[in-house]
């Protein structure tokens, strides 16, 4: 069977797996509720509902293989939102915004014991996650975030010596840093791919190579695919950058962008030289950060969002395919690890990333059916706020009034973007200028007011909402 260009992750799971068995939808199905999209969020919802309600039937749709959109591809980052604590809150309010923290810091040993109970592999190391300064600008940038967490007793960040964050980091490129305990890496696809076995070890029907092509939202609602449907009581849309395909009404909600990835060759002796020996993120402060991880096997990999934008959030070919930035990521990379200048780059690879105006993800039912449920807008940090995700719509699902339903975050998109051509052009502007500003500072140079300017439009759309006021 042929199978999309994909990240060696997801190469690396179905190896693993050995021979794949493909279940189609080649019938027409009643079930109590359908979840379209076998990512991260459609699993961990299915997994959640049959926790809680163990005789509900539950059937996962997928149009290709669970796994194979962000959830199987991404940097395997386990980075919870405390960093985005201030900028969430002024939307959402206190009391909101400390939920989402302590929900995806949990998340990190939720999922960690889950796997544990349900023998998955997904080679988790929680070490943490290290956001380091890479120039003057950035340095104290956390400063008043902590102080803003401590108030609200849920700081887990320390600033740490330049000596430390080198030591740490392996990089003489850091002159700064904040470090939290809470956080770490995984492998993004065997976790996935554990999940879809787990799923249907628990009698979850999963059919794979079966594309949602519509659903009618009256009271009984029938989802249709190729050769077959499935009748349901409630149906949930998990479907991530293709949701406004189902969902229109969502399309503005969103900007489209890739974040772009490579990978090394097995470096295990020059890891350790530099004293990479563990699951630890590491972080620059940029708006679009870069993020590094090492793999248990010895290889390194680095990634940075905000690169490719698609016009009209279509999910454009050069997503399911190597980076194009891979030049620019190279020299990244080069520029952190000097001693690392001739490791092989192995392969690159790159995914679209919904980015929302707020930052954070959204929840919410279909205005004309609330049978009908949708996840989206994870801006790039889905790992653990999935996980979150599952409780949300499981929640909402199975119509429990529970501090998640009654929240700001099941209120759907709280604000748009622009329509086209406005919205594509608008970020190339913006992602145009936070280029300069940050190729500037990195020289020490001061950027240029319009560049401070429009950058500060992006923020929200990074991964990382504060500058050094
Ligand atoms: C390259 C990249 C790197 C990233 N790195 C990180 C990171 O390090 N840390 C982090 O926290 N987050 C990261 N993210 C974000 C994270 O991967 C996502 O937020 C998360 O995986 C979203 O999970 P999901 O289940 O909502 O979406 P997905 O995993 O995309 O799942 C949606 C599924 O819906 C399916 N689908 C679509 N249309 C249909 C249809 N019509 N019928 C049936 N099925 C359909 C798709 O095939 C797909 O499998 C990254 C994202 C990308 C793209």
């Amino acid at each position: 069977m042929e199978h999309h260009y994909q990240s060696p992750w997801f190469v690396e799971a179905l190896q693993k797996e050995g021979d794949l068995k493909i279940n189609q939808l080649d019938l027409n199905l009643n079930t109590d509720i359908c979840i379209i999209g076998g990512g991260f969020t459609g699993l961990w919802t299915a997994l959640k509902i049959k926790e809680k309600k163990p005789k509900i039937n539950v059937v996962v749709i997928e149009k290709d293989l669970c796994g194979s959109g962000a959830s199987g591809r991404n940097g395997g980052c386990m980075i919870p939102q405390s960093t985005k604590f201030q900028g969430i809150k002024k939307i959402v309010g206190l009391e909101d915004a400390k939920k989402i923290v302590i929900a995806t810091e949990a998340a990190v040993k939720n999922i960690k014991e889950y796997c544990k109970e349900n023998n998955i592999d997904a080679q988790i190391r929680d070490d943490g996650v290290l956001y380091g300064a890479t120039n003057k600008f950035h340095k104290g940038a956390f400063e008043d975030l902590i102080k803003d967490l401590n108030e609200n007793k849920i700081n887990s960040w320390k600033r740490l010596s330049k000596e430390k964050v080198q030591h740490l980091t392996g990089s003489k490129k850091f002159i700064d840093g904040y470090y939290s305990p809470i956080g770490g890496s995984l492998q993004p696809a065997l976790l996935v791919r554990g999940l879809k076995k787990t799923a249907e070890d628990k009698g979850i029907k999963i059919y794979e190579k079966s594309t949602a092509l519509s659903y009618s939202d009256r009271k009984k609602i029938i989802v249709k695919t190729k050769k077959g449907s499935v009748k349901c009581n409630k149906l949930v849309i998990a479907m991530n950058a293709w949701t406004p395909t189902l969902l229109p009404f969502l399309s503005r909600s969103v900007i489209l962008v890739s974040s772009d990835m490579i990978i090394t060759e097995p470096i295990k002796n020059e890891l350790k030289d530099l004293g990479l020996n563990n699951g630890l993120v590491i972080l620059d402060s940029n708006l679009f950060t870069h993020y590094c991880r090492t793999t248990p096997d010895g290889k390194m990999i680095l990634g940075k969002g905000g690169n490719t934008f698609s016009f009209k959030n279509k999910v454009i070919n050069s997503f399911d395919g190597p980076s194009t930035v891979e030049k620019y990521l190279k020299n990244s990379f080069k520029s952190f690890y000097p001693s690392l200048n001739n490791v092989k780059i192995t392969q690159s690879w790159n995914g679209p990333s919904e980015r929302t105006k707020t930052g954070f993800p959204f929840f919410g039912y279909h205005p004309k059916n609330q049978n009908i449920s949708y996840a989206f807008g994870y801006s790039g940090n889905g790992v653990l706020t999935c996980y979150m995700g599952g409780e949300i719509l499981s929640s909402m699902v199975l119509e429990e009034q529970n501090e998640w339903t009654k929240s700001n975050f099941c209120k759907g998109p709280l604000k748009m973007f622009p329509p086209e051509p406005f919205r594509w052009l608008g970020a190339i502007l913006i992602r145009n200028a936070v280029r300069r500003k940050e190729k500037n500072q990195e020289i020490g140079k001061n950027p240029l007011w319009i560049d401070k300017q429009l950058a500060k439009l992006a923020v929200s759309v990074g991964r990382v909402d504060f500058e050094k006021k």
